[in-house]
């Protein structure tokens, strides 16, 4: 481990209540007295307003960075919520505050029939008593994508984001087990062209896997197709073999693409969960602006916890309030259990109450990972 080169941990040391006390001060946030579900406000004052909905924990790749080679033991599909169930909780999530629904999983186009449940979510945008959700998104590796495109649009789809850390074949194949990059790629082309799609693109950054195609993903992304690009910091994940050598710290991404572009600072998205530091880029030798924004998201080295504003729902129906965290709540039972909207809220509140100010820094992950019952990241939803 280099401790020189990065100034890990970033958040306070272990243990969920000491890591409020202090990470709350550091990150300039103070308690502000229970958290509330109407509004889904939390302690700290920060407004939830998107939901990630992981529809499965399968998924048709294998990429080392999100899952263990062996696999993860999978849910039986009797636990995993269905689309009545996703539906449900869906709209009271949004009748709460949730304006952006993000699809995801595992693979969530993996899933039979999804386009069906997208157009159920879709017509979440047309609810009638005055909280409605604005936009509908899905995370996807793109494999499954092109055939499905016009009809997920007309389901309500409004964004994508597509997962692409390569541009070369024998890249891919190492980090996912698996081929597949010309799919992708096509999936990527095919999504810049559908009208009134809003396309982005996830890049996991690690060194020595892809930290020199930095700029060369930028040009075909951001600059060729126009799409915005998204170099996202490697994370621990229970299986994935993190170390901090490998991770490629947002500084460093900066640097990179400081040798070809001149980087010009956006600010915090603002149409997403104020998760990504955005830049416009400009080619040093011609001038000529990149048509696409590139953003990074550097949960590692520069967290973002202070304006995270993301709820989670597991496949299996468990709340989680971070990525980062492994405290989650269960929603599928007591709504198989016949709970009403008003005993769901109050679950949903005190999922709220225990979100802490910060995610505990990489080593205190680790150390929790090691210990057993930690979720890899295919079994989240990212
Ligand atoms: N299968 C879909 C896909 O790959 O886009 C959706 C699920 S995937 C878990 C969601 C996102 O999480 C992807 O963009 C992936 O690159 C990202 N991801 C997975 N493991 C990660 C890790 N260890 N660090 C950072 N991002 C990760
Ligand atoms: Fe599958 Fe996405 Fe995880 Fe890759 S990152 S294994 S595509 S869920």
């Amino acid at each position: 481990m280099n401790a020189s080169r990065l100034p890990l941990p970033l958040a306070a040391p272990a243990g969920p209540q000491r890591l409020d006390a202090q990470a709350a001060a550091q990150l300039g946030l103070t308690v502000q007295g229970p958290a509330r579900a109407q509004g889904l406000v939390d302690r700290f004052g920060r407004a939830h307003k998107t939901l990630r909905i992981s529809v499965t924990e399968r998924c048709n790749l294998r990429c080392r960075y999100c899952m263990p080679e062996e696999g993860v033991p999978l849910h039986a599909r009797s636990d995993v919520l269905s689309f009545e169930e996703i539906e449900r909780l869906a709209r009271l999530f949004v009748s709460l505050g949730i304006r952006r629904i993000r699809l995801t999983g595992g693979e969530p186009l993996v899933r039979k029939e999804l386009p069906l449940l997208a157009r159920r979510l879709g017509a979440l945008k047309r609810m009638s008593d005055g909280a409605r959700l604005d936009e509908l998104l899905m995370t996807t590796n793109g494999l499954l994508l092109e055939p499905l495109l016009p009809v997920l649009r007309e389901a309500g789809l409004d964004g994508i984001n597509l997962s692409l850390d390569t541009l070369r074949p024998e890249v891919f194949e190492r980090l996912t087990r698996r081929p597949g990059l010309d799919q992708t790629l096509s999936a990527v082309r095919a999504a810049a062209r559908t009208p009134g799609l809003r396309v982005k693109v996830n890049a996991v950054a690690m060194r020595g896997v892809n930290d020199g195609e930095l700029c060369a993903l930028a040009a075909l992304l951001a600059g060729e197709l126009g799409v915005e690009l998204r170099y996202i910091e490697y994370m621990p994940f229970d299986g994935n073999h993190w170390s901090e050598d490998a991770l490629l710290p947002a500084e460093e991404i900066r640097r990179e693409l400081a040798t070809r572009y001149r980087l010009e600072p956006l600010g915090l998205d603002q149409d997403g969960a104020g998760t990504a530091q955005m830049f416009a880029l400009r080619e040093r030798d011609s001038g000529a602006a990149l048509r696409g924004q590139v953003g990074i998201i550097s949960s590692m080295s520069e967290p973002f916890c202070a304006s995270c504003s993301r709820l989670r729902l597991t496949a299996d129906g468990q709340l989680r309030w971070c990525l980062l965290d492994e405290g989650e709540l269960d929603l599928r039972g007591p709504l198989r259990a016949g709970a009403t909207d008003s005993d769901l809220t109050g679950l949903v509140a005190l999922g709220l109450e225990r979100k802490a100010a910060g995610h505990a820094p990489a080593e205190t992950l680790l150390v929790s990972q090691a210990r057993g019952g930690a979720r890899a990241m295919i079994r989240i939803g990212g």
